[in-house]
């Protein structure tokens, strides 16, 4: 502890003199302000860890504030590469060195409450939480000038007790975080930028410990370079939050109830499409399957739109689970997303009744991912069925089974952009579909423009699997 006795006493003679008076906008605020116990009647604020959007943007944060010399490599780091950060800052500490949180905000960062000594908020009661967050918001407006607006407990942890007195104390939200990045340990430079890779996310929000963190200009440089490598900006919490929206629950969404468990198996109807057989048309649809992160997933977005293809993607929603906002912004772009289970089970394998359990809840979580109900098309993982499990899909609401007739082997991690081009190139006939991968470090993203420009240049349009099976109410998007 840093001399809290003192500046209590100081912060607590600063709020009396009213000069710290943190914003209030909460509704009935007032009402609330100085309750020994957490008032029922209030909604507490929102606590966000990920930031629902399709922007190719997330936020960098700090937590805590380290000594001068400490704050000042960060802020160096920060301008090599332009970013514009939020500093969750201790209220004692800014209490204690004014000149390092000034620094921060002269350099265009958002400083926002780490509360006032980063105390485990789980051991305070809710009326030492509400004095807590205003005397921190009191010290930062009264030493830097600027309200917080959003608080971070310590390590980036909630309760309720927290919400409500944030919103009693007028703060827009409880901020966590979807990474909280510690020390490294023995990661080699390939383990460490994979793991980064995975949490350079639309809507991400990455938390660093400037007290804690001894290697954490190379953590900086890390994330830096991996937005960059997949054309994401960071921008402040406030922006991120601002550029996001609300999404609505699950059972609001129309069709989230299209996929059940059901044991009555013997009259299901089921479908298996391979390819359009006797297709007069030179068409052609492209699939792709599993889940990747967004490096690889957004790459493959970007070829798609630059050569004006919509396709299909059966997604994994153990994957989808972690990263709703990749699986929108797929259909965002006027692709199906389909279901391809939520574990990926070679579904000859499972019970009917697992096999079942793993498709209603893929759809679920899809559904509540991508905001609407999903193509209801069901790809078996490597294409495996039988008639028992057959049966059992078709039970579930998905009637069709959508498999494929054009396999590159893509997902070999030896295969070259050419041989998988060339494959698929052999291989595809009028109708057919192609089945491609989503998966990290294959040569897909590289073998996608030449598949599309040969296809295309032998005559072939691409069309979703959807349109190419005739499922009914599916239109060309516009
Ligand atoms: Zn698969």
């Amino acid at each position: 502890m840093r001399l809290p006795k003192t500046v209590i006493v100081l912060l607590a003679v600063i709020l009396l003199a009213g000069c710290g008076n943190a914003p209030s906008s909460a509704m009935n605020a007032n009402q609330h302000a100085n309750p020994t116990t957490r008032p029922q009647d209030l909604e507490g604020s929102k606590f966000e860890t990920m930031v629902y959007t399709t922007k190719r943007e997330l936020s960098l944060t700090f937590d805590g504030m380290a000594d001068k010399g400490t704050m000042e490599r960060i802020l160096n780091e920060l301008d090599k590469y332009g970013i514009k950060a939020t500093f969750f800052l201790p209220g004692m500490r800014v209490a204690e060195e004014p000149d390092i949180a000034n620094e921060i905000r002269a350099r265009g960062h958002e400083i926002e409450s780490n509360t006032l000594n980063r105390e485990d908020v789980s051991q305070l009661t809710y009326a030492q939480i509400l004095k807590d967050l205003k005397l921190s918001m009191g010290v930062i407006q009264q030493k830097t000038g600027t309200a917080p607006q959003y608080v971070r407990a310590v390590n980036g942890s909630s309760n309720e007790d927290l919400r409500v007195a944030a919103a009693v104390d007028g703060l827009d939200a409880v901020v966590g975080s979807s990474l909280y990045l510690h020390n490294w340990k023995s990661e080699t430079d390939l383990q460490k930028r994979n793991y980064i890779r995975k949490y350079i996310n639309r809507g991400g929000i990455i938390a660093i410990d400037t007290e804690e963190n001894a290697t954490i200009d190379a953590s900086i440089d890390l994330i830096a370079k991996g937005a960059r490598d997949v054309g994401y900006s960071f921008v402040t919490i406030d922006k991120l939050i601002h550029d996001g929206g609300e999404r609505k629950p699950l059972e609001q969404i129309p069709g989230y109830d299209a996929a059940r468990v059901n044991s009555d198996y013997g009259e299901a109807a089921y479908r298996v499409f391979v390819n359009k057989e006797g297709d007069t048309k030179k068409e052609v649809s492209l699939t792709f399957d599993d889940w990747g992160t967004d490096y690889t997933v957004t790459k493959i977005l970007d070829t798609l739109d630059a050569y004006k293809v919509k396709a299909s993607f059966f997604l994994r929603a153990d994957g989808v689970e972690k990263n709703p906002n990749l699986a929108r912004a797929i259909v965002e772009q006027g692709h199906d997303v389909a279901n391809h289970t939520y574990s990926h089970p070679v579904i000859t394998t499972v019970t009917s009744e697992a096999l079942q359990e793993e498709i209603v809840k893929a759809h679920r979580i899809i559904t509540e991912a991508i905001q609407e109900k999903p193509t209801m098309l069901f790809r078996p993982p490597t294409g495996d069925f039988d008639a028992r499990t057959l049966k059992a899909v078709g039970a579930t609401g998905y009637h069709d089974v959508a498999i494929f007739d054009v396999t590159p082997d893509d997902y070999v991690k030896s295969r070259s952009a050419a041989q998988i081009a060339q494959t698929v190139k052999e291989q595809t006939a009028n109708g057919s579909v192609v089945l491609l991968h989503l998966l990290d470090d294959i040569q897909t993203i590289q073998a996608l423009p030449i598949i599309i420009k040969e296809l295309r240049s032998e005559g072939y349009t691409f069309v979703r699997m959807s349109e190419l099976m005739g499922l009914p109410g599916t239109t060309a998007p516009s």
